[in-house]
């Protein structure tokens, strides 16, 4: 069979502990033997991010910028133990976070549903995927404890010297206050990448705030929201069929639940990191998770939404042979694929991923899966296969 060719490369991003293993095992049974695999390699293994100064982390991200889409693995992010254990020269942020400020983008996560795993909402029949602005809000808050009576004021100092000042409370004895931001571009460039993103897929985006009660913050998002879709991407929407519904957020919880599934929930930083645990454990399990970076310019980075899973890794090093879920870093590398091929008009490569995606799906519901969603699967599977006898299984179905 003569292997699919790439007409560009994919930046691919190597990362830690088992999700490395798997990285290679899906390289070599899943795509090596069907496609004429190009990548353009950036090993962010911690060691190596260490080795570089973190500079592998930042060139990886310009080179997805360049060649327009990007699949990661799993990446380490240092701690004082990570130190300890990797022998480090330094604390290094989050690459997800460096790699997110350079391509200012919007992280989407959505299940990977299959037939044997039943979501815990049953009316669920289409996956929610989860669109979080990463940026701001409560995560870049400023924050005081406050030790006895007195007066907290908010003052915007201009770049010319001009003061305002608004009065947040009177304390009649200790408290706590806060101060949060968020730029407008940053906002419109969310509200960008949602619609980009659902008319890529062809959903419906529902955005919600609180916009009743925070009158000036809130309801500034939903004014710049309102306004890129009205500006910029009304007309793209009506011809990919994609509707845009806001409502406020108590609203949109009830109806989430209520509802068939099958839509993008946009939402702001706070709502996002709470909503989408709930989604991922209301749809069954993290490792069925996938997690795509999508900048307003249109570039794409993939990977799973799971870490390293660590302790796997520690067993694996001991000779074991973990029944880790390869799904999520498979539908990585699908996503990936896909992408490359319609950005470059390849449909046999569009083909194959949809074909090595399907092959994993009718695996799982065939009752060929790992321990993970052995514990979810209704019925339950005759047997729980390690890593490699899954991979082994979805190849077989390759061909
Ligand atoms: P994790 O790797 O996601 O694993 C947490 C637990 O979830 C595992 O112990 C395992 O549960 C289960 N799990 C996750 N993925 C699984 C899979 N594919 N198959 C089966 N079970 C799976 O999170 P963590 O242990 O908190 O973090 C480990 C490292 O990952 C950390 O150093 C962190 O910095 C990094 N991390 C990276 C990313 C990223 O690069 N995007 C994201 C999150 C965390 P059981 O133990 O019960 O089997
Ligand atoms: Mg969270």
């Amino acid at each position: 069979m003569a292997k699919i060719i790439m007409k560009a490369p994919l930046v691919e991003l190597d990362g830690d502990e088992m999700t490395r293993v798997l990285w290679e095992v899906i390289k070599e049974k899943l795509l090596l033997p069907f496609v004429e695999l190009k990548t353009e390699y950036y090993d962010l293994g911690l060691k190596n991010r260490d080795n570089t100064n973190d500079e592998v982390t930042v060139k990886s991200a310009h080179a997805i910028k360049k060649y327009g889409v990007g699949v990661k693995c799993a990446t380490i992010t240092s701690n004082s133990a990570r130190q300890k254990e990797y022998d480090l020269k330094q604390l290094l942020p989050s690459p997800n976070a460096t790699i997110r400020a350079i391509l200012d983008g919007t992280v989407f996560r959505k299940p990977i549903s299959v037939n044997r795993v039943k979501p815990s909402v049953n009316t669920w029949k289409a996956p929610i995927v989860i669109g979080r602005h990463a940026y701001g809000d409560v995560y870049k808050a400023a924050e005081m404890e406050i030790d006895g009576p007195g007066t907290v004021e908010l003052v915007f100092t201009g770049a010319d010297g001009s003061k305002r000042s608004v009065k947040v409370a009177e304390f009649s004895g200790k408290g706590i206050v806060q101060g949060m931001h968020n730029l407008d571009e940053s906002i419109k460039s969310f509200a960008r990448a949602c619609f980009l993103y659902a008319i890529d897929e062809k959903i419906p985006v529902w955005f919600a705030t609180k916009d009743t009660i925070s009158k000036t913050y809130d309801g500034r998002f939903k004014i710049i929201f309102n306004e890129i879709y009205e500006t910029e991407f009304k007309q793209k929407c009506k011809d990919a069929g994609v509707e845009y519904f806001y409502t406020l957020i108590d609203d949109a919880v009830a109806r989430v639940v209520k509802s068939e599934g099958g839509f993008l929930w946009a939402c702001k930083n706070y709502d996002g990191d709470v909503m989408s645990d709930m989604i991922a454990s209301a749809a069954g399990s993290l490792a069925m998770m996938t997690s795509v970076l999508v900048s307003p310019s249109g570039v794409f980075e993939y990977e799973a939404a799971h870490g390293t899973v660590q302790q796997h890794y520690y067993r694996w090093q001991k000779g074991e042979k973990t029944s880790t879920n390869p799904a999520a870093l498979i539908f990585a590398w699908s996503g990936a694929l896909a992408k490359r091929g319609e950005i470059d008009n390849t449909p046999d490569l569009i083909s194959f991923a949809k074909k090595l995606e399907n092959a994993v799906l009718s695996s799982i519901d065939e009752g060929i899966m790992t321990g993970d969603l052995a514990r979810l699967s209704d019925p339950q599977p005759e047997k729980i296969l390690n890593s490699w006898e899954f991979i082994d299984a979805v190849a077989q179905k390759l061909g």
